[in-house]
């Protein structure tokens, strides 16, 4: 074997070793080994580098069926950090976790200008912030992951985020250069599929589909566990399929899109319209506050609302025969009203062999997902990064 392949399959069998920790620590070297199917040796000088690296530490000890307890071992997810930013199109939410994805500090504000002048200023200060809370840790701040309301390209540019009326930005190389971090972009419901799968309510589904519920509607895609992203790393632009032929003009050039009848836009615009709310300044809270007061203009337009998210997720579930819908980002909140309309129409529309194992959950973080979801993008890319730079 030449030399560079001898550090190549190192490089794997390090990864495989902390991977092993990560799903499953507590764990004994010697279980690491059966596990792993590596010899005990190996195992054990790769452990030597990973605890002197920081990333793996030793407790007490283990069960043991006779003879000398086992010394366990588990990931250290304290050795470093991650932000992870949602730029939504009427606030920023970004949060700072550990390297297994808990939050450690959040911070949420109300975006009311979306240019690029406004908002890159913003993102600056949001990440400084986190940057000065962040605990003491043997790597610092790893990376900064930012979901988008629109779509990227593979190298993290934004190509068009219609809701933001952005066009060809580079926040990536904006954020890199100011804080010398990597820097990970993804389209937001990428991200909050994401989030969903490793940390939320997707852990338990192969497969599913998550619906970004929010300005506009943007859904990702788990396939087999995977996130997937089509040839150029678009797949999942569903908002903007066509619910009515005939319907009203897209800033995407499309006629009728899902996202003009079943978004928080879509309902903050019919909102105006109610006499009851008339001269009042409509907000979601303050909508859901009327329905919670009994409001009987605004519950049959939440249901409305919940009506047109059944139709577009009968297009959905027909494409993807998905085990799981998870439905997040703002409109979540409205969970109570929305989840009765959306069975009644799928129980409609849909053939029964597509309704009968499915499940339409709400995300468990309420509008954290994406945030969630760009935070692990940074930690997976930290690792990706250092498994293959080891001495
Ligand atoms: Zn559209």
């Amino acid at each position: 074997m030449q030399t560079g392949d001898q550090e190549l399959v190192k490089k794997i069998n390090k990864s495989i070793v902390l991977q092993t920790i990560q799903a499953s620590s507590p764990i004994s070297r010697a279980q690491i080994s059966k596990d792993s199917g590596l010899n005990k040796a190996t195992v054990s000088g790769l452990v030597n580098e990973l605890m002197e690296e920081q990333f793996v530490q030793e407790i007490g000890t283990g069960l043991s069926s006779g003879g000398r307890k086992p010394v366990m071992l588990y990931f250290n997810k304290k050795a470093g950090y991650a932000i992870g930013i949602d730029l939504g199109v009427n606030y920023i939410l970004a949060v700072l976790t550990d390297l297994q994805g808990e939050v450690i500090e959040k911070i949420e504000e109300p975006l009311e200008n979306t240019s690029l002048d406004v908002v890159l200023p913003m993102l600056k200060n949001v990440v400084q912030s986190l940057m000065d809370r962040k605990p003491f840790s043997a790597y610092g701040v790893v990376g900064i992951g930012i979901g988008v309301p629109g779509i990227t390209d593979k190298n993290g540019r934004i190509l068009f985020a219609p809701n933001l009326n952005w066009e060809q930005v580079n926040l990536k190389q904006e954020l890199e250069e100011n804080f010398q971090l990597p820097v990970v972009i993804e389209n937001e419901a990428k991200a909050g599929a994401h989030g969903e799968n490793i940390h939320g309510a997707g852990k338990s589904s192969r497969n599913f589909v998550y619906i970004s519920m929010g300005i506009g509607i943007g859904t990702g895609i788990i396939i087999n566990n995977q996130l997937y992203k089509g040839a150029n790393g678009i797949a999942g632009e569903m908002g903007h399929f066509t619910i009515d032929a005939n319907g009203k003009k897209c800033r995407c050039g499309n006629k009728g899109c899902w996202e003009l009848y079943s978004s928080e836009s879509a309902l903050l615009e019919q909102a105006k319209s109610l006499p009851s709310l008339q001269e009042r300044e409509i907000s979601l809270d303050m909508l859901i506050q009327e329905a919670e007061n009994g409001n009987t203009e605004v519950i049959p337009l939440f249901h409305r609302i919940g009506e047109y998210a059944g139709i577009g997720l009968t297009n959905v579930i027909n494409t993807f025969n998905p085990e799981q819908i998870i439905i997040g980002n703002r409109l979540s909140k409205l969970q109570n009203w929305l989840i009765n309309p959306i069975h009644h129409v799928l129980e409609q529309r849909l053939l029964p062999y597509y309704y009968q194992d499915l499940s339409i959950t709400f995300s468990q973080f309420g509008i954290e997902s994406c945030a969630l979801g760009s935070a692990a993008f940074s930690v997976e890319a930290f690792f990706a990064e250092n498994k293959v730079t080891v001495s």
